[in-house]
């Protein structure tokens, strides 16, 4: 088993992940692409619930065959830092060879991942890229170990989507359907600046 573990805040979920784990799965030739929704990420403070995060990873990825939902974060408690998830990944699936995947920007900057000694031992690094996020300042550590991916440019955030929907503007097409949905009737973002 080929196992790809995507983390994020999914705060929310949107095309350019959908996308990102996608080219993934096609260009690794991946078994399985796990969505992990970060219930507390270390250097961030999600806007929308947590349940609410995983509630549209679910409805964003449930027709995708390749595409699974994760709770390997949301059900311990505590900040979540990548290196454990990944040794709970491996005694989930003993024998799987795990990959774990971020967006070109989630390397850039050493310090904020703990053991990262441990963290390229446990799973092969991979960075797909990202529009604004320059491959080659990645940080040295990581660069001769971190794969990169690149895939069509799609330049969208959630942050930009929580501005959008504050702003009472249209998110269609960024984000699936039914998160644009789900995002309504949960009255999400509508205060976020
Ligand atoms: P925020 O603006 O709140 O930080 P985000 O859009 O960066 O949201 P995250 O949940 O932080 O989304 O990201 C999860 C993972 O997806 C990260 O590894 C990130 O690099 C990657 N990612 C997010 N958006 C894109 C995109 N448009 N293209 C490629 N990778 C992306
Ligand atoms: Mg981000």
């Amino acid at each position: 088993m080929r196992i790809g573990l995507f983390g994020g805040s999914f705060d929310p979920v949107h095309m350019g992940h959908l996308l990102a784990a996608s080219e993934s799965a096609d260009r690794l030739e991946l078994d399985e692409v796990h969505f992990v929704t970060a219930a507390r990420p270390p250097h961030k403070r999600p806007v929308a619930p947590a349940e609410a995060r995983h509630e549209m990873v679910v409805l964003a990825t449930i027709l995708d065959g390749r595409f699974r939902t994760s709770r390997l974060e949301l059900d311990h408690p505590g900040p979540t830092f990548t290196v454990d998830t990944l040794r709970r990944a491996a005694r989930l699936w003993p024998g799987a060879e795990l990959f774990f995947i971020t967006g070109a920007d989630a390397y850039r900057d050493l310090a904020t991942w703990r053991e990262p000694e441990a963290l390229v031992e446990l799973a092969r690094m991979v960075a797909v890229s990202r529009p604004g996020y320059d491959l080659s300042r990645i940080d040295p550590f990581f660069r001769k170990r971190v794969r990169p991916i690149e895939i069509p440019g799609y330049d969208i955030s959630s942050t930009e989507i929580r501005r959008r929907i504050a702003e009472g503007r249209s998110v269609r097409y960024l984000v699936p359907y039914e998160v644009e949905v789900y995002i309504a009737k949960h009255a999400l973002y509508r205060n976020d600046r």
